[in-house]
């Protein structure tokens, strides 16, 4: 007599391991039930994956600072540090 009922065990989605009624992990491959349920889940190989576009929403900061503005701003920053910098430095090399 088997131990097991294999009517009861369902074949995994990802690599057709069968695993137990019950499974949310299969064994074989480590695929997680719970990971299908969510529908929602990034799939990095998706080949209409936009990576610029979920960095932008991912880091709204990011997205931002890559606006021509926003660099320009930043270039400003650096020059005045960079002045300010060099003043001080002479004034301490003086
Ligand atoms: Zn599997």
């Amino acid at each position: 007599m088997p131990a097991t009922e294999p009517n009861d065990w369902s074949p995994c989605p990802h690599c057709g391991f069968d695993l137990p009624p019950n499974a949310r992990v299969c064994r074989e491959c480590g695929f997680s039930d719970d990971y299908v349920d969510s529908g929602d889940s990034y799939d990095p190989h998706d080949d209409d994956f936009d990576y610029d576009d979920f960095v932008a929403r991912a880091f709204p900061q990011h997205g931002e600072a890559d606006s021509p503005a926003s660099r320009r701003q930043m270039w400003i920053r650096m020059i005045i540090l960079a002045i300010i910098g060099s003043f001080v430095l002479s004034l301490l090399l003086t």
